[in-house]
């Protein structure tokens, strides 16, 4: 039985004239990570799937990647929990590092509670930080989240420059 929600889950991706279809490659970068450092998600299933469309935007940002919860039904029928839509177009043109990053964030997202008996309880995590850079630029570092989110960059700029990561000057959502 638990197979027949995965195949049934591929023949709906492939079937839509090429718009989705199955990410092995996002899968096996997520599968590292998982086993690097998000093993909570070791039992979360998660499928992945590339979007291949000219122009995924939301709101005049070039969508990266979205990670949402299936809804209870859906989990019954497909036996994911979550799934993964990466945009194949910025993933063919990313480098490693870049699709290692943006899959980190994605995995990010997903957050395990456990219930009373002891079954995980599966949901979305927002973001760390929700800040415009005009206000950043205007006010600096005003509260505790932009406080922590600047400490973590400036640890991990010892490390790597923002040019490092550089992946063209348009705007971006994940
Ligand atoms: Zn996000």
């Amino acid at each position: 039985m638990k197979n027949q929600g995965v195949a049934r889950v591929v023949f709906i991706a492939e079937g839509k004239d090429g718009k989705y279809a199955i990410s092995e490659e996002a899968h096996k970068v997520a599968a590292k990570l998982i086993d690097k450092q998000h093993s909570g998600l070791a039992e979360c299933r998660i499928a992945y799937l590339f979007k291949d469309v000219k122009e995924w935007e939301s709101k005049g940002k070039v969508v990266l990647a979205k990670t949402s919860k299936a809804p209870e039904q859906w989990q019954y029928l497909t036996d994911f929990d979550f799934v993964v839509i990466v945009n194949k177009k910025i993933w063919d043109i990313a480098p490693d590092k870049f699709r290692e990053a943006l899959m980190d964030h994605e995995l990010s997202h997903i957050i395990k509670e456990v219930d009373a008996k002891g079954n995980p309880k599966w949901s979305i995590a927002n973001h760390d930080v929700e800040e415009f850079s005009g206000v950043v630029l205007r006010h600096g570092l005003w509260k505790n989240d932009l406080k922590q989110f600047m400490a973590a960059a400036k640890k991990q700029g010892q490390q790597m420059s923002l040019d490092d990561m550089d992946s063209g000057d348009q705007d971006e959502k994940v």
